[in-house]
Parts: structure tokens; sequence; C-alpha cells
């Protein structure tokens, strides 16, 4: 069992977000489960205000550090360990596959969301464990990036998806691009479905899916490739492809 606890300003955003399909059955089955905390009903502040100019100036709000010390340090308690806490920030380690394949071994993890122009430093500095960004480009606030990676960690918790074999197969896993996937009709506008698909002949499909993998891999993202765990044989098969392309 997954347990998320999300603090975040905007706690609607995570309730809406994270109800449907493979993540909602995931929640019904009670393989995770997500709590939206929100971190304004921790302010000290007559007006529930969470946020204040930044010291030395400059654009934009910058969020207090007593509500967002306040709340994890309560949720800290009811859980009765020190959990991973997750910034979401533009700043940290870019999200990838091998993280959420960490992640996924844990029984509670935190988000922090920021918003603004982020969170005060100090209180960054006392509690998170771990930084995260989604990627090379700035948001509004960490609740994307947060239901991302929960999105992608619950794929890989015991029980979520019907076929367990399927999270091990796909992109990013071995370093390579998934092979293309093809269903009924077998006769599109025109367009057949490769023969070898229709074969039954498991080991030529296996086979086939490979080279296709190897294909795209360095087609779309080469850079992948040289950490990806080739034979032999699919080695000397990247190199012809490489030979043929220059
Ligand atoms: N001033 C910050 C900076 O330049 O690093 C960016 C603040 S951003 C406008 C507001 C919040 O959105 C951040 O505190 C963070 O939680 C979230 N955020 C924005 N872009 C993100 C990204 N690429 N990955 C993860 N979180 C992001």
């Amino acid at each position: 069992m997954m347990n998320y606890h999300v603090l975040t300003l905007f706690p609607e955003m995570i309730q809406n977000g994270c109800n449907t399909s493979i993540l909602g059955r995931a929640m019904e089955k009670k393989l995770v489960s997500i709590e939206a905390i929100d971190i304004r009903s921790y302010s000290q502040n007559k007006h529930r205000k969470v946020d204040d100019y930044p010291y030395g100036g400059g654009a934009g709000m910058v969020m207090q550090a007593q509500p967002v010390y306040d709340a994890c340090m309560d949720l800290q308690n009811k859980l009765g360990k020190k959990p991973r806490i997750i910034y979401m920030t533009p700043q940290g380690r870019v999200f990838n596959q091998a993280i959420a394949e960490e992640l996924a071994k844990e029984e509670d993890l935190v988000f922090l969301c920021g918003h603004y122009e982020g969170i005060d430093e100090r209180v960054l500095e006392m509690v998170v464990t771990d930084y995260i960004s989604a990627g090379d480009y700035v948001l509004t606030g960490g609740e994307l990036p947060a239901m991302m990676m929960i999105d992608c960690i619950t794929r890989l918790v015991p029980g979520v998806l019907n076929n367990e074999i399927s999270a091990d197969i796909e992109s990013f896993h071995d370093n390579l691009l998934e092979y293309p996937q093809y269903t009924r009709p077998e006769l599109f506008m025109g367009q057949r479905v490769p023969e070898v698909l229709l074969s039954g002949h498991h080991a030529k499909i296996e086979q086939w899916r490979r080279e296709q993998s190897i294909q795209r891999t360095l087609k779309w993202r080469p850079d992948l490739l040289k950490q990806a765990n080739l034979t032999n044989k699919e080695q000397e098969y990247l190199e012809q492809l490489k030979t043929l392309k220059n």
C-alpha cells in the first residue's frame, strides 16, 4: 500500500485530478491513498494569509515558512515517522522512470507544492529530503508535477496494473523506447498490421519488437542508448543501423 500526502494551497486540484481511471480504481481497491493537505489551514494569521513579499525586493510573493513547517510536523507526528518529503521545484533532479522505481518502494511519500515565487528557503532546508523537477520549464505550481509523479509511481505499485509485467517492458525501463503497438482491424485505410505480429511465432515477435525499440530509440532518443541493456547481437544490429543512417 502506498500513501501519498500532498501539501498544497489548492487541495481541490489534487482531489479532482486523481480520482479517475487507473488511479481512481487503485484508490478504490485500497492499493494507494491520496490525501491533499491544505497548507492554508496551518496559517496562524487571522486572514489565513500564507505568503508575503520577498526580502530584498523583486517580483511576486513567497510562501511563508511557518504554515509549511507546521503542516509537515503535524503529518510527521500522525505518521509516527519521518517520511520522504519531496519539494516539487524546477531546480531539482529531473523526474524519470528510475526515480519512480526507487520511490515506489516507500510506504509514504509527501509532496510539497510551491506556488507564486516558491517557498521560504529556511523551511525547505529544515524539512525537504528530495528536490524533484518535472522538466526544464517553469509552471505556476507544484500540483501538476506532484500529480504526474503520483500517476507514474502508482503504475508501479503491485496490483495496480492488470498485467503485472506490462510496466517492465515499457519505454525507459531498459533505457529503450517501447516498440509500436497495433490492434484490430488488420487493415486500416490500406495500411496492414506488420505481418510478423499475426504469425503467432513468439520468438520472432519478440525479436521484431526489440529491433523496433532499438530503431526508435536511435531515431528519437539516441541519448538513452548509451545506458541501454543490449545483447551482443542487438549491439551489432544497432551498429548496422548507425552505418545505414550515415
Ligand atoms: N522562482 C522559482 C524558480 O525560479 O526556481 C519558480 C517558482 S514557480 C513559478 C512556483 C512553484 O511551482 C514552485 O515553487 C514549484 O513548486 C512549482 N514548479 C514550477 N515549475 C516546476 C517544475 N518544472 N517542476 C516541479 N515544480 C515546479
